[in-house]
């Protein structure tokens, strides 16, 4: 019954082909400052598993700009008290950004999955 289930679309100007790429459910919000939001993946990976995302528009990762380095620092900031407070800092996480559909991105606005609670392999899928 914690948090409301929603789907957001944050940007405006946008063309309706890239805005139904650009949706999140937005599911149980952990964090919210004025240029982030983390939640709950409805799909969870994980034990935990939270997206943070910017607020302002970024498709993927290769559209950042210079303009945006202070907002990605913000971003792996915000990662970092996730863990201390959710309580997996110290056991270890995983920190994923997919970017296109070949490494699986579906969802064209840049985040961040926050990955944790279980052990994890390596090469992943
Ligand atoms: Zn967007």
């Amino acid at each position: 019954m914690e948090g409301i289930q929603l789907i957001v679309n944050l940007d405006r100007k946008m063309e309706n082909e890239e805005k139904d790429r650009d949706k999140f459910c937005i599911y149980r919000v952990v964090y919210e400052d004025d240029k982030v939001l983390a939640f709950h993946d409805i799909n969870p990976q994980t034990p935990y598993h939270i997206l943070v995302i910017p607020k302002k528009h970024i498709s993927t990762l290769t559209d950042l700009t210079e303009e945006d380095k202070e907002l990605i620092g913000h971003i792996y900031l915000v990662i970092n008290k996730l863990a201390q407070d959710l309580g997996f800092a110290e056991r270890g996480f995983r920190v994923v950004v997919n970017c296109q559909e070949e490494a699986g991105q579906t969802v064209f606005h840049i985040h961040f999955h926050v990955l944790a609670g279980r052990q994890m392999g390596w090469p992943p899928g």
